[in-house]
């Protein structure tokens, strides 16, 4: 038995999807080997970017555009990041941490596991979780939370 991945996709409302990689840094680095961007700048336009003062040290210039919500600091992105010019990252190399692991999300527990998920807004997402789940031999696609 194969995954319907187009039903897969449907039935998870097109939103996110639960990798068979638990959280590590082995695992981030190869998903984030297989997802190839196709620059459509679609993550770029989300509406705000959770930030650190590690991304601010990195990338100075972002610090105008940071909402401040106590601890937290944003980027705001909405209606299109102010670093993305003609579809691309004009800070690429010191893009936020978080610009770098999209699609990846924050991992989320699941019988108490800490798994990989992917959104599957980026279009690149799906074809890397198909690869995955056909080296895991997988069968299922587990729910995944609905994230913004
Ligand atoms: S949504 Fe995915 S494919 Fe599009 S620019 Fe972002 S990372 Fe690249
Ligand atoms: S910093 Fe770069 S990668 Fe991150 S949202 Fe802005 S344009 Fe996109």
């Amino acid at each position: 038995m194969t995954i319907d991945w187009e039903r897969a996709y449907s039935e998870h409302n097109n939103q996110s999807i639960i990798l068979p990689l638990k959280w590590n840094p082995f695992a981030v680095r190869r998903v984030h080997d297989l997802l190839h961007c196709e620059r459509c700048g679609e993550c770029c336009k989300y509406g705000r970017v959770p930030v650190t003062q590690v991304d601010v040290d990195r990338a100075p210039e972002i610090a105008p555009y940071i909402q401040r919500e106590g601890e937290r600091g944003f980027l705001i992105t909405k209606g299109g990041c102010p670093f993305l010019k003609d579809n691309l990252c004009s800070i690429y190399d010191r893009r936020p941490d978080v610009c770098w692991l999209f699609p990846m999300q924050t991992p989320i527990t699941t019988d108490g596991r800490e798994m990989i998920v992917l959104r599957l807004k980026c279009r690149s997402a799906l074809s890397a979780a198909q690869v995955l789940y056909s080296e895991a031999k997988c069968q299922t696609v587990p729910s995944a939370p609905d994230s913004n």
